[in-house]
């Protein structure tokens, strides 16, 4: 086992959980839809960056960052974060065409799911097993907490201070900073990324639905 520095990526798909209860949503279908949305981002994840496992509706990904410039693999991983939001928007795009004939809610509220991504840079353990990488130490939890965050948007970027330290501001996004509070983290400055969304989502109209609620 050995400790090494990282920089941490969450993803994670947002949208479906309060229809989760609802009539005529299939489930199997909703499934299919978040695995094509995570496949395409996964899909456009390149070297540096390493995908570790899926994670229900997210997918946690990692970039060694060894001997390199830290601020280079970080520049580097913001910018395929970035991406993540071209190749997710344009993959529900087309499940909403192929999916218009379905009328179970998950086909039709395809254009409700949104992205959000999480940025952090730390140290992990690495454990192997067979081919498999297992990381694991507390800058790991923290970007799992941070899953559970107060931020009022559904969609953005959010970057830990270590990793805004290294980055700073995005281009081309609203910028934020705001404090998280954990039982067992503390007060956590996060900085806060929006995407110009309704520029993403041009294209994806929402179908005609035939299911109100
Ligand atoms: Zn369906």
């Amino acid at each position: 086992m050995e400790a090494k520095k990282v920089a941490l990526v969450m993803v994670d798909i947002s949208g479906y959980t309060h229809f989760i209860r609802a009539q005529k949503m299939s489930a199997i279908h909703a499934e299919e839809i978040i695995f094509d949305l995570l496949e395409a981002v996964i899909d456009r994840a390149e070297h540096p960056l390493i995908l570790n496992k899926l994670e229900g509706d997210a997918v946690f990904l990692y970039a060694e960052i060894g001997d390199a410039d830290p601020v280079s693999v970080a520049r580097d991983v913001a910018k395929q974060a970035q991406g993540f939001f071209d190749a997710f928007y344009s993959c529900a795009q087309t499940l909403t065409k192929e999916r218009a004939e379905c009328n179970c809610n998950a086909c039709q509220r395809v254009h409700d799911l949104r992205l959000k991504i999480l940025l952090h840079v730390g140290e992990a353990v690495f454990r192997t097993i067979r081919q498999f990488n297992e990381l694991a130490g507390e800058d790991i939890i923290t970007v799992h907490r941070l899953l559970k965050n107060s931020i009022p948007t559904r969609e953005y970027i959010l970057m830990t201070e270590p990793f805004y330290e290294l980055v700073g501001r995005l281009p081309n996004m609203a910028y934020s900073s705001r404090v998280e509070q954990y039982e067992d983290l503390g007060a956590l400055i996060v900085h806060v990324f929006n995407p110009q969304a309704p520029e993403l989502r041009k294209n994806l109209i929402p179908p005609i639905t035939f299911n109100l609620f």
